[in-house]
């Protein structure tokens, strides 16, 4: 079964997020549990905690099918101690924020070395960050994200994301969420069903299909391997529609979620139900 949703609005409430996916014909949804450009954020209180999970129940969305991402300013592979101190902090209360709501999965971007460090030490210091705070939870596995490969942003190759997992000690609840727009741009073609096939085909030779949590499910606004983060609506981009036919119609994304992040919220309804055509033919 194919589980599609998008990244909804969480304002006034987490709890508003169910019915926001509920309303464009959603069965899975991604949030941000807290303001996603601010370190600090009030604790969820037990109202918050009971009104999610209810309008989870209410509107029929497993935790495994509900991405919560977190905050932008989180580095894990920070050259800096205080700095890479303060991330480390911030994720494990995320982390536990997804505890508190029965959620079991924590999407996120695995780091930047800014220049100041080499990619091989910063993507120990990603591992050794979700260690740390493996350690301190029980429920939730972090789900590393790939990147475009903008700036110093690593984990834009799947030799980055096979690293980090090595070095992760619970493989249990490490995973890795593939946004189709970043994979696009960082240089994995999939413009055709040939091409997607070889893509995944990497994917799976290099990381594993055991590892794969969710997928982002975004057309990419900017050319092939550019290394430029700008989604697009499916269809309206360089990737085009192939590719997410494929996916549709591959059983290896069955039962995770599939989360759109394009840019027209508009399309959202309309891109959804196109999606699920190809998912039940
Ligand atoms: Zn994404
Ligand atoms: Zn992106």
């Amino acid at each position: 079964m194919k589980y599609i949703g998008a990244h909804v609005s969480a304002s006034g409430g987490v709890f508003n997020a169910p019915k926001n996916a509920h309303d464009i014909g959603a069965d899975a949804f991604a949030l941000f549990t807290k303001n996603q450009r601010r370190w600090e954020a009030k604790p969820l209180d037990e109202n918050t905690i009971r009104k999610f999970k209810a309008a989870c129940i209410r509107y029929k969305i497993q935790s495994a099918n509900i991405l919560p991402h977190d905050s932008y300013l989180i580095n894990l592979g920070h050259p800096e101690p205080e700095a890479l101190q303060k991330s480390r902090a911030a994720f494990l209360d995320e982390m536990q924020r997804c505890e508190q709501l029965g959620l079991t999965l924590l999407n996120f971007h695995p780091g930047s070395h800014l220049k100041k460090i080499s990619e091989a030490d910063c993507l120990k210091r990603i591992a050794e960050s979700i260690n740390l705070s493996l350690q301190q939870t029980q429920s939730v596995t972090a789900v590393i994200e790939n990147t475009a490969g903008q700036g110093t942003n690593l984990g834009y190759r799947f030799e980055h994301l096979a690293r980090i997992i090595e070095q992760v000690d619970d493989k249990q609840r490490v995973g890795v969420c593939l946004d189709t727009c970043h994979t696009f741009v960082a240089g994995y073609d999939l413009r055709t069903p040939e091409a997607t096939e070889a893509t995944f085909q990497a994917y799976s030779d290099i990381v594993g299909f055991e590892y794969l949590r969710a997928m982002h499910i975004n057309d990419s606004k900017v050319k092939f391997g550019s290394r430029v983060d700008r989604h697009a609506p499916l269809g309206a981009g360089e990737i085009g529609w192939d590719c997410f036919e494929f996916i549709m119609k591959d059983p290896r994304f069955n039962d995770i979620p599939l989360i759109l992040e394009t840019t027209d919220e508009q399309l959202w309804p309309e891109e959804i139900k196109q999606l699920k055509q190809w998912a039940e033919n």
